[in-house]
């Protein structure tokens, strides 16, 4: 039996029976592991209240290399009361947890996804727009899965996409693509992609909040492609 001590965010909870949970955790060590939580509905006080999303937790589990390890301590390293007091924040930190916890696969270290997240949980926390951050992360969870979107270059042949002008795009092929290539039914404008390249570099600037919103749905969309994102 291997002791992990790690910090984790917790992606998910499930009653189990009268007295247990499941949680499905994301560590910064080992990333996506299930565990049982022992006791867990009856609010266990070695877990004093810590399984709630969007803090980032220290915990101790044992793992046996099976479907579930069993969580044994939990405690909030980092509180983000600001966050959890907006509707808006914690519905764009629930949406890219769930996310995150469709596209990684169990027992793989995440490291650039783990700080694509706590990235966005932070933000949210000191005040930044969630919506924008939402769609910041999303297109940064997707790089760190190994799906990027491309919103410089077609997809197909290379060739850059002009500045200022709308360009075709296609989720299922990760990017643009040229007319020359046959285009895609899709369309973003430049002002999207723009925010688009700026946000997955790490830039801030100020946006619409349509450009947003295309941006969000877009990076669902790429996410669908490569995980069912309904269970
Ligand atoms: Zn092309």
């Amino acid at each position: 039996m291997r002791r992990i001590e790690s910090e984790a965010l917790l992606l998910r909870s499930i009653e189990l029976g009268e007295t247990d949970l499941v949680v499905t955790l994301l560590t910064e060590t080992d990333g996506k592991l299930a565990c049982i939580v022992r006791g867990g509905r009856r609010g266990s006080h070695r877990l004093g209240g810590a399984l709630e999303p969007f803090h980032t937790m220290h915990v101790a589990i044992d793992d046996r290399g099976r479907d579930l390890s069993t969580l044994r301590e939990a405690r909030i390293e980092r509180v983000r009361g600001r966050l959890v007091s907006t509707l808006e924040g914690v519905e764009a930190a629930g949406a890219c947890l769930r996310w995150a916890r469709h596209l990684f696969p169990v027992r793989t270290p995440e490291p650039q996804g783990w700080t694509t997240l706590v990235a966005l949980l932070d933000a949210i926390d000191e005040g930044a727009p969630p919506r924008r951050e939402l769609a910041a992360a999303a297109l940064c969870l997707l790089t760190d899965a190994g799906y990027g979107l491309d919103f410089e270059r077609c997809v197909r042949c290379g060739k850059p996409c002009p500045h200022g002008r709308p360009a075709a795009i296609d989720t299922v092929r990760g990017g643009l693509v040229c007319q020359a290539c046959g285009g895609a039914r899709r369309v973003i404008g430049s002002d999207a992609r723009l925010l688009a390249y700026a946000l997955q570099n790490g830039e801030r600037p100020e946006a619409s909040t349509d450009d947003v919103e295309i941006l969000v749905a877009l990076a669902e969309d790429a996410m669908a492609v490569h995980a069912d994102l309904a269970s």
